[in-house]
């Protein structure tokens, strides 16, 4: 007796995979249910029609190559009858309302049926990778609390995706020269040549992208730490400060010991100085951005630049005319400025040019590819020239590290770049260094450009003192007592809690409070909930938030959002009083 014949067509169709069966024509003639649940199509919809008139390119998406891969790989199928795996393809479905289209992403296998040396059929199997791709692009809805380590990760994450897909495309063309290459009859030396030629090309640029992302890494690294350490040292720095002063305060002019309090308070500042470096590098620094000509900047420089250089250097300012406007902290780009040309000046210790350029640019795709962390669109450019001594490799791998430098003891701090670095990054910018040992160098620096009107400078108030009522939370005993004590020396009410419920305890048992003075970080409810907590209550009182580092929603990216008063720590009772003063009275 003959065993039972399955209907093999009722297995296809309830396969527990998406297939697709094509005639060499791409003619679907064929598909499994997942196919159809994956791609939101019928069965009656698509079969017996081709396969590029169901699934076009998305027209919104003007560098889709779904449909141009997959016709690269079907074609290769048939020319070589063996299976083809493509990599990830981003390759949008239309809604079936015909609402436009759904992002997906798909890995596909093509496999050719062959029945006596002719391909009767090829199978197109794939899988919906949408989710995965999602979160290697960094796009994913991930929860809260993954979006921290995700910002940080993300943007390398996908830098090496979109190189490996460029690699992907590259080994395609190549793949198609060498298949050119061997169809002919007589390879000349010439094509040979140009063969090896792209593929060197190829392995350059993938070496040099790996040294690029590498580098990344170990700066990201590094500035974890550093954030880390800055943060302790500034609520120890707040208090050193706070009480040098207070000393000083308290002790008669004549005191001997008043020259050693003075020591302390220099010490502490200088510590302070150098905290706030490694913030700025760590990108933990608090910018506050204004719209702004990078030409205005450097012209506020140009005297100071000259009294730096001093008279063997010659300094050459070549700004450009319409200079578009960009988004920065005008303290830090002058810092950025300053911080190169003291460098440049080091280089020519015998004298020399030094040429301050300023420029609108456009990168464009190559450039991108080129350069890691860069996006393609319109840039303002500032670029530092000297005639210098130059670098070699060496050298210029490790320029950003912070406490990298090659002079002596006493000359360099190694911080200056690394301060450049993190205000740059911190900007949305990138800097690039070309030199050469004996030729000078040059530091190029791309800020995003940005189209809207520059501000104008704001106006200094005075640092006075005034009889408010101020509410101060604070979670770091010894901090909280020296900001305390400073704001009642100046006259004011202080209010003390040591963490937002005590905060809203008395909140709610006093009659009248003009300001709330809160750290941000804070165990249990961060500063920016509480104050949405008093202000329920209170819609008139002012809030003015201090941090250690910006490691919080409000201060998402490292930027405040414009207008929200803020004091970054370490505290001195001078910008305490300023800060307060300023909030009250805005
Ligand atoms: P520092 O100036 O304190 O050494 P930086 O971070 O500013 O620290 O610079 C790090 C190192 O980079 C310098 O020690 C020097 O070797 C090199 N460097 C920076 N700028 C230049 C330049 N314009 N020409 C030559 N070398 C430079
Ligand atoms: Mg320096």
């Amino acid at each position: 007796m003959a065993a039972p014949v399955p209907d093999f067509r009722l297995l296809f169709e309830h396969a527990p995979a998406p297939y697709l069966v094509l005639e060499p024509d791409f003619t679907i003639v064929g598909v499994s249910e997942a196919y159809l649940a994956a791609t939101m199509t019928t069965r009656a919809g698509i079969v017996g029609r081709n396969l590029f008139d169901v699934f076009p390119d998305n027209p919104a998406e003007v560098d889709a190559t779904g449909v141009s891969n997959l016709r690269a790989s079907l074609q290769r199928v048939i020319a070589t009858l063996a299976p083809d795996t493509m990599a990830v393809q981003k390759y949008d479905i239309p809604r079936p309302d015909g609402q436009g289209f759904e992002e997906r992403h798909w890995s596909p296998i093509n496999t050719p049926v062959v029945q006596d040396g002719t391909l009767r059929y090829i199978v197109h199997r794939v899988e919906d990778v949408t989710a995965f791709a999602r979160a290697a692009l960094g796009r994913g809805g991930m929860p809260n609390g993954a979006e921290h380590l995700e910002r940080q990760t993300s943007g390398l994450e996908r830098e090496l995706f979109q190189r490996a897909q460029e690699l992907q495309r590259t080994n395609e063309s190549l793949r198609t020269l060498h298949a050119e290459l061997e169809g002919r009859v007589a390879k000349t030396t010439g094509e040979l040549a140009r063969e090896a030629d792209a593929r060197q090309r190829t392995e350059h640029e993938l070496k040099r992208s790996e040294e690029q992302l590498r580098q990344a890494q170990k700066l990201e690294a590094v500035g974890r730490l550093a954030a880390g350490i800055a943060h302790d040292f500034n609520n120890l720095l707040s208090v050193v400060l706070s009480y040098a002063e207070e000393l000083l305060f308290d002790l008669p002019v004549d005191s001997p010991s008043r020259r050693d309090a003075l020591e302390i308070q220099r010490a502490g500042e200088r510590a302070a100085e150098l905290t706030r470096q490694l913030l700025v590098f760590s990108r933990q620094q608090v910018l506050m951005p204004k719209i702004l000509d990078l030409n205005d900047v450097l012209s506020g420089l140009h005297r100071m630049l000259g009294r730096v250089l001093g008279e063997d250097i010659e300094l050459a300012m070549l700004p450009a005319a319409l200079l578009g406007q960009v988004n920065a902290d005008p303290g830090q780009l002058e810092q950025v400025v300053m911080n190169l040309v003291v460098n440049a000046r080091d280089a020519m210790p015998d004298g020399g040019k030094l040429t301050i350029a300023t420029s609108n640019v456009d990168l464009d795709e190559v450039y991108a590819r080129e350069h890691l962390g860069v996006e393609p669109g319109r840039y303002v450019m500032l670029s530092v020239s000297d005639t210098g001594i130059g670098m070699d490799k060496a050298t210029q791998a490790r320029l950003f590290e912070p406490f990298f430098t090659t002079k002596g003891p006493g000359r360099g701090t190694g911080l200056g770049l690394s301060t450049v670095f993190g205000i740059i990054k911190q900007s949305r910018g990138s800097i690039w260094v070309y030199s050469e040992p004996g030729q000078g160098s040059t530091f190029k620096i791309y800020l995003p450009r940005v189209d809207a009107a520059a501000e104008r400078p704001m106006v200094a108030t005075a640092t006075a003192g005034g009889s408010e009522t101020i509410l101060l939370v604070e979670d770091e005993p010894q901090v909280r007592v020296v900001v305390q004590r400073a704001l009642e020396r100046a006259g004011y009410q202080v209010l003390v809690a040591q963490d937002a419920n005590d905060a809203l305890r008395l909140n709610a048992a006093v009659a009248s409070i003009d300001l709330l003075l809160t750290d941000v970080v804070m165990p249990q409810m961060n500063g920016r909930e509480l104050s949405e907590r008093v202000r329920a209550a209170r819609p008139g009182i002012r809030v003015l938030f201090t941090s250690g580092y910006t490691d919080d929603a409000i201060l998402r990216h490292g930027v405040l959002d414009q207008g929200v008063p803020f004091l970054q720590k370490p505290i001195t009772p001078a910008s305490l009083m300023r800060s307060v003063r300023e909030t009250l009275d805005a």
